[in-house]
């Protein structure tokens, strides 16, 4: 029933992916390819005091990238900047299928994504948002791509 559930989750969000859209006003941004699936994001931020205040992307790509995407946006808006860095690395090792990390909080919605780590194949399309994301936060001027990324 639990996977059922998530799946209903992946589907919508990657049919009708939220906060899609272009910031013109972005404190950072940052573009993500992986070459493996031809997944592609812009991601917009707006960081004011240590939070994302805002946050929209624009991509095509694969159900699960966009609903990555979409179900990562939802996920940090209103968070502090040290939050969302625990966030990736609790998310980056339930996608690539390591043990979650001691002190993660509960994921909600994000342990949807979990079940990808079982398709090794498509655990980059999972993982780009959140690597396009943390590049994003270190202002890094190159744009991200998969190949480079674990
Ligand atoms: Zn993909």
């Amino acid at each position: 029933m639990l996977e059922e559930l998530y799946q209903a989750v992946i589907i919508d969000h990657g049919r009708h992916p939220r906060n899609q859209g272009v910031d013109p006003e972005a404190t950072a941004r940052q573009e993500g390819f992986n070459p493996l699936c031809g997944d592609r994001l812009v991601l917009y931020l707006v960081v004011r005091e240590g939070c994302i205040e805002r946050v929209c992307f624009e991509g095509e790509g694969c159900a699960i990238s966009m609903a990555s995407a979409s179900l990562m946006t939802e996920a940090i808006k209103g968070k502090s900047l040290e939050q969302v860095t625990t966030l990736f690395a609790t998310m980056h090792s339930v996608l690539v299928g390591k043990p979650a990390l001691p002190t993660a909080e509960p994921l909600g919605k994000l342990a949807a994504l979990g079940g990808v780590a079982a398709y090794p194949s498509r655990i980059k399309c999972a993982t780009l948002p959140w690597h396009t994301l943390l590049s994003a936060l270190r202002h890094e001027p190159h744009p991200v791509s998969t190949d480079d990324a674990s």
